[in-house]
């Protein structure tokens, strides 16, 4: 087996942002403690079933981790160590919000072995910060970052959105030239997406904020790819950029279609050729106790977590995912050594024909060993995944169990 990801879903904001539909809730953050301790509980009987594996990324996401304690992000990192081989050089991420952070914090969870810190900057136009419900302010964001750089952090994430309401492209380059002066390892960078029944997409909706246009956030998109790549960045996967080695390893599970475990409510999970997720609501998660002894997987899901969702995927699904998710990564996309070891050379062949048509119509280039998205065709991927999911497949069932957060 190789190495696994494990993903820690921590579910708990202060305030709730206007265009988040994420898994996580405000008041509860008095129940913190018990739910560190159902976590630990749920970490413990991981580890003991699968016999201390090898484990090569951590990422706390939420919701908002940094609401955590130090000592309570060590009591997590020492339950993971008990039962897990965390590797050397393994990428521990957390999630902070700017709003909540002092040198003193940083400085404790890079001691307990935070190695990566990804912050929820978003933009940094205070007006626009306040129109997404945000604590922060930009000044806070940028204090974040040099606390995060005092405190030892030299790989930090900033998450950015562009296409808010009412941004101009004006306003997205200050952004971009704000955000490059600070020097982050690594960036995130996500069109704004209307969640439906959030409090931004009913204002949208009622006509109180303008409804995001799709042409210019392609061209704002563009703009990110010129400019991140003057500044030298590396744009290895549609959405993200980083410094050379900087790449986010566990996102990179997510892409490469590997073995990840998701632990905490809403937190998805995939392992041997399941694809299944944890019940949403916190207090069920931290009241729940194991029903059966343990069994063979997956029967022994039940004595594990509580697994609210459970799907078998089978060889052709895994085949078109592991294509879709790896056309993601825009530098290396799928190598042919490395899928016809996986598949065979024959699925290969197969997966060929199946781009044909893009590849006529400009999306898609073969450069012999990778198959990979043209400029063209990383504005219109979904134009290339549909093709290659199987019959009966829904379009997201590649994308819907990653554990990647708004936040
Ligand atoms: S966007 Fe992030 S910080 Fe805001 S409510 Fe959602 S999870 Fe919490």
């Amino acid at each position: 087996m190789p190495p696994l990801s494990i993903y820690l879903h921590i579910p708990f904001c202060t305030t709730r942002c206007s265009y988040c539909d994420f898994n996580t809730y405000t008041g509860l953050e008095d129940w913190i403690p018990e739910y560190v301790e159902a976590l630990r509980k749920d970490i413990l009987r991981w580890g003991a079933y699968l016999k201390k594996p090898d484990v090569h990324t951590v990422f706390f996401g939420g919701g908002t981790p940094s609401l955590l304690s130090a000592p309570q992000v060590q009591s997590i990192m020492d339950a993971l160590r008990s039962v897990f081989n965390i590797i050397e050089g393994a990428e521990v991420t957390l999630e902070a919000n700017p709003g909540d952070c002092s040198l003193a914090h940083f400085q404790r969870l890079y001691q307990v072995g935070i190695t990566r810190l990804s912050m929820g900057i978003q933009t940094f136009d205070d007006a626009a910060l306040r129109a997404l419900g945000r604590r922060h302010s930009a000044q806070l964001a940028r204090e974040a970052v040099s606390i995060a750089k005092q405190a030892g952090f030299e790989s930090v994430n900033f998450d950015l959105i562009y296409s808010l309401p009412g941004q101009t492209m004006d306003g997205w380059r200050k952004n971009l030239d704000e955000a490059l002066s600070l020097r982050p390892a690594h960036i995130s960078m996500y069109a704004l997406t209307l969640e439906e029944d959030t409090p931004m997409w009913r204002d949208v909706n009622r006509g109180k904020l303008p409804a995001p246009d799709p042409d210019l956030a392609a061209d704002m998109y563009e703009l990110a790819r010129e400019t991140l790549a003057r500044a030298g960045y590396s744009h290895y996967e549609i959405s993200n950029w980083a410094f050379e080695g900087k790449e986010c390893r566990h996102n990179l599970t997510y892409w490469k279609n590997l073995p990840y475990i998701g632990l905490g409510p809403g937190a998805h999970s995939s392992f041997r050729d399941h694809r299944f997720s944890v019940i949403r609501i916190p207090q069920e998660y931290g009241k729940w106790k194991p029903e059966i002894a343990l069994g063979t997987f997956p029967e022994s899901l039940k004595s594990l977590s509580p697994i609210d969702y459970i799907e078998h995927i089978d060889k052709p699904l895994e085949q078109a995912e592991t294509a879709i998710l790896g056309l993601r990564l825009v530098k290396d996309g799928v190598s042919k050594t490395d899928f016809a070891a996986r598949f065979g050379e024959q699925v290969w062949i197969e997966l060929l024909r199946k781009v044909q048509v893009p590849k006529e119509m400009g999306l898609i280039s073969l450069d012999g060993e990778r198959l990979k998205l043209t400029s063209k065709g990383l504005l219109l991927s979904n134009e290339v995944f549909w093709r290659l999911l199987p019959e009966n497949a829904g379009l997201t069932s590649a994308i819907k169990g990653l554990n990647i957060s708004p936040a």
